[in-house]
């Protein structure tokens, strides 16, 4: 929805009084999502009115008048919204009421014609009571574009604006449309269960906006939902309830990254472009998954030149540069495996960082390891590092494809890290 403001008053082009109304409608209909794209002052002049209208018409749907609603002879603003439209003027009820409720404690000569003009609405127009003053409002639509007439002091506009207008323009849903506005929060290192368990009171009380947990092979998202009228009004509602699902127990620390299409392999490979890091990998249960994943993203040349795909225990060897002996005595599942694997790799290719991924895929067991045991290596030119992790339950595909995902939340860490890992 297009708006402009038309303030009309010879007292603003002369400078006598600065168009506060016209800020003051602006501030209401961006909180509302209403775009104004235009705001216009003209003088009290039938001529020039016409003219401001003729434009307004073509390029606004939401044409708002403020002032020249008074008694006097300069007042004509609603005598020529009438002409340009082709309707007459009609006389408000309410608002006559109204004027003979103010003049029945008045000298009978306090009233005069002029006076009538104040109940008067364009034909066609719902009126806008005025709490506060005399000169009643209107708001009409023709031909797709609404007009609305306000009196010009602040005193009588305020209250009309907040107690009719607003009401009016957000309850006509076109007027204002509202929309399904999202935010997806995606977590890792945290299970579904321990997510909705600790947002169950968020989620118990949800109406808007929605929270929608969703568990993903090796990560959560929450999808949040709300229906809004403009993204300005959607982000402050979304940021709202985003703040109360990061407070809890530490909820942030396990946030990664935000999008439907996000990833945690997207944001590590931004994390490594943006740092001007390069990365290679040595993996055995994976067998190359880790690297065709950095493949996947164009760009990844800049970061990624090469690496290893040690599947045996002799290729680690061989491929690696390690002890075979060595490799025997401490096992492929192990630590000393895993760190053996990240350095050497990261020292034959050069890279900057290396990370190496061995460990049992499953279903059967291997060195009387289980099934879901992984150790991940990270090497850099500071530090060689390995990690444990189990990753209990799950199908072989997925232990390849969480233990991918872990190595590349161990590249963000370190990434992220103040601890000079990299
Ligand atoms: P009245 O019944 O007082 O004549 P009106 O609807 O005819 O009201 P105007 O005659 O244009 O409105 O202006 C009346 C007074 O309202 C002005 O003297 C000024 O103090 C204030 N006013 C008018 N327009 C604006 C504006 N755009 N911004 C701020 N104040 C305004
Ligand atoms: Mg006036």
């Amino acid at each position: 929805m297009k708006a402009e403001i038309i303030a009309v008053g010879t007292e603003i082009l002369l400078g006598q009084i600065v168009n506060t109304n016209a800020q003051f409608l602006s501030e209401k209909f961006a909180q509302l999502g209403i775009d104004v794209y235009f705001q216009t002052a003209v003088g009290d002049n039938e001529e020039r009115l016409l003219s401001v209208l003729e434009i307004a018409k073509k390029r606004s749907n939401l044409v708002v008048l403020c002032g020249g609603l008074g008694p006097t002879e300069d007042d004509l603003t609603k005598q020529t919204l009438a002409k340009f439209l082709g309707r007459g003027l009609v006389f408000d009820e309410a608002a006559q009421a109204r004027l003979d409720d103010f003049f029945a404690s008045r000298p009978v000569s306090a009233r005069t014609p002029n006076n009538e003009r104040q109940a008067q609405i364009v034909e066609g127009s719902r009126p806008l009571p005025n709490a506060t003053g005399l000169a009643v409002g209107g708001i009409l639509e023709v031909q797709d574009v609404t007009y609305v007439v306000l009196p010009g002091p602040p005193s009588e506009l305020k209250p009309m604006v907040n107690q009719e207008l607003l009401p009016y323009l957000s309850e006509t849903s076109d007027k204002v449309p509202k929309q399904l506005y999202s935010r997806v929060l995606r977590f890792f290192g945290i299970g579904e269960s321990r997510l909705v368990t600790l947002l169950h009171d968020l989620i118990d009380k949800q109406t808007d906006p929605t929270i929608a947990p969703y568990a993903k092979t090796g990560e959560v998202t929450i999808r949040l939902s709300t229906k809004a009228s403009s993204q300005k009004e959607a982000d402050a509602k979304l940021d709202q309830i985003e703040k109360e699902i990061l407070a809890i127990d530490h909820l942030s620390d396990y946030l990664y990254g935000y999008g439907e299409d996000n990833s945690l392999a997207q944001v590590t490979f931004n994390l490594l472009k943006e740092k001007g890091k390069t990365i290679t990998a040595a993996e055995s249960l994976t067998a190359g998954l880790f690297q065709a994943k950095l493949a996947d993203f164009s760009g990844a040349s800049n970061i990624f030149e090469g690496g290893f795909v040690t599947y045996s225990i002799e290729e680690k060897a061989k491929m690696l540069n390690i002890p075979l002996e060595e490799l025997k005595q401490h096992g492929v599942v192990s630590d000393f495996t895993a760190k053996k694997m990240a350095e050497q790799s990261r020292l034959l290719t050069g890279a900057d960082l290396a990370i190496s991924l061995t460990g049992v895929a499953g279903p059967d067991e291997l060195e009387n390891q289980p099934a879901g045991t992984v150790f991940i290596g990270l090497s850099s030119p500071q530090k060689t590092l390995s990690y444990k992790v189990l990753i209990g339950g799950r199908s072989r595909s997925d232990v390849r494809h969480i233990a991918v995902l872990h190595a590349f939340y161990l590249v963000r860490q370190a990434l992220l890290s103040n601890e000079n890992l990299v």
